[in-house]
């Protein structure tokens, strides 16, 4: 099994390179070809845990990677650093089950992948005999950048470098990020909103600035690496309600997903392909609506401007990851692919066919908010379920809502959760119990936990307390310099 660019079918890379390089030479994203003829057998799987599952799943998607090795990735992410023994526990409100991804070291869905994301480099770059220093450029929009932080700190022979847009992130995702330990890690401000962020990101990797000392790579979604651990815990959460007796194996179930760069829900894809049996992905956007329109109509459009919202995770207009949804839905058609994406480049949109049209809206079911209706939802369900959401959570809440009642359908729903409440404490306390006071975000995050008779993730619980590390803010056109001024120092 190879690893392809979406854009062009001629260079073949083993997992282990795809994972280490992060992006393909060509601009593209690494996709399997083949993935939809890899079927899983979901009865064989029903008695597994999270770490058996993951020992199971995994071998698909990296068969140059022994059975021990990946054993080892696996002890190491998911063996003690989460704080549920499910790792992604499910739960039902009303309903309806919300799968919880933010159990992790740093309470945001990206800790899954991240926790593991650094062990499958460092195994790839022995497969190879790479012994570079890698260093891992990433762009946030929030939590990836604290979960990569801490999925890397002090492992050895990396380093990383997160960039985050300094006004567009809150402040505990800030305040995590800016008072990260590791003699490995650099964090550093952005005058410019996360695209301007992810944008620098891969101009940089254009320039393919590797050299002999030092390889670049990526820890964000356009890294199959981050995708591929995303893949079981929807899985997971099937077989949960299958030993659950809430549904009988083989019925479907939607997923309703919180999207912003479009990595998460493609791994509910990449499940559904490999023969979990989903019925709709329900693609649940903020007021940054782009996806919405593309779902809708078949045109891609991001010239729009940014609003700033308080999911800020999904503040996005250019969603990556769909390049690989749209490889896969035209039949790996490359050059059309390649044609699409250079005009997003060059004009800012695009307009997909008819057929390709149909063949998206058969899969994907569109729904967007904005911060009113979320912080509506998030006290009617407290109020309804004691249940805290955070405000990404509340967005796919909603959609889920909007799908059952547009399609009169009573498939279950797994809304997918990707952040804990406190994460968003200010917003959230303000949604149940209006705005007061109190401004402080620790205070309120206090506040939120005693007046709900909820608790506070371990790793947010002590935050204030820590020291900040990190202070460099540059604009967002130095961002390459910033690098190379690093990468020269190694020289
Ligand atoms: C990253 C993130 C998302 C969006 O996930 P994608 O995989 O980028 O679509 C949603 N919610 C939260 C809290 C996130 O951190």
């Amino acid at each position: 099994m190879r690893y392809f660019s979406t854009r062009n079918s001629k260079t073949a890379n083993l997992a282990s390179e795809a994972i280490l390089q992060g992006i393909a030479e060509d601009g593209g994203l690494f996709v399997d070809p083949q993935i939809r003829t890899r079927k899983v057998d979901l009865k064989s799987l029903l008695p597994c845990n999270y770490e058996q599952l993951a020992n199971a799943i995994l071998p698909i998607f990296l068969p140059d990677y022994s059975a021990s090795d990946i054993e080892a990735c696996v002890k190491h992410a998911y063996g003690s650093s989460f704080e549920h023994p499910d790792i992604t526990p499910i739960v039902k409100v009303g309903t309806d089950y919300v799968l919880e991804l933010f159990h992790g070291p740093t309470a945001a869905f990206k800790d899954v992948a991240l926790s593991i994301l650094p062990h499958f480099l460092t195994t790839a770059k022995e497969h190879l005999k790479d012994e570079r220093e890698v260093i891992i450029l990433t762009a946030t929009s929030g939590d990836t950048g604290k979960a990569a932080l801490a999925g890397f700190q002090d492992i050895p022979n990396t380093k990383i470098i997160v960039f985050y847009p300094k006004y567009g992130v809150s402040t505990i995702q800030e305040w995590q990020m800016i008072t990260s330990k590791g003699n490995n890690v650099i964090v550093v401000g952005i005058e410019g909103d996360f695209d301007d962020a992810q944008r620098g990101v891969k101009e940089i990797f254009a320039k393919q600035l590797s050299n002999q000392k030092v390889q670049l790579s990526s820890a964000n979604s356009i890294n199959i690496g981050r995708l591929i651990p995303q893949v079981i815990y929807y899985f997971h959460s099937y077989l949960t309600l299958c030993r659950n007796h809430e549904i009988t194996m083989h019925d479907l179930v939607n997923f309703a997903v919180p999207t912003g760069n479009f990595g998460n829900i493609l791994a509910a894809y990449y499940a559904k392909l490999l023969g979990l049996p989903i019925h709709k992905l329900i693609c649940a956007s903020n007021q940054n609506h782009v996806l919405y329109d593309f779902i809708k109509t078949g045109q891609y459009n991001r010239n729009h401007s940014l609003h700033k919202t308080i999911s800020p995770s999904m503040d996005i207009l250019v969603s990556s990851n769909l390049e690989r949804f749209l490889f896969e839905l035209s039949d790996h058609d490359y050059s059309y692919i390649s044609q699409l994406m250079n005009q997003l480049q060059s004009t800012g949109q695009y307009q997909v066919t008819d057929h390709l049209h149909n063949k998206i809206q058969d899969v994907l079911y569109p729904f967007y908010s904005n911060d009113e209706a979320t912080k509506t939802a998030i006290r009617e369900c407290f109020l309804s379920h004691q249940y805290l959401m955070d405000p990404h959570t509340a967005i796919a809440y909603q959609a889920a809502k909007d799908y059952q009642l547009q399609a009169e359908s009573k498939i279950p729903t797994v809304i997918v959760s990707t952040a804990s409440p406190f994460k968003f404490a200010s917003d959230v306390y303000k949604a149940l119990f209006g705005e007061g006071e109190h401004n402080d975000p620790f205070e309120l995050m206090e506040l939120l936990a005693f007046k709900t008779n909820t608790k506070i993730p371990a790793s947010l619980a002590h935050l204030k307390d820590n020291q900040i590390l990190h202070r460099d803010v540059i604009p967002a056109d130095q961002m390459e310099i910033f690098v190379r001024t690093l990468l020269e120092e190694r020289r």
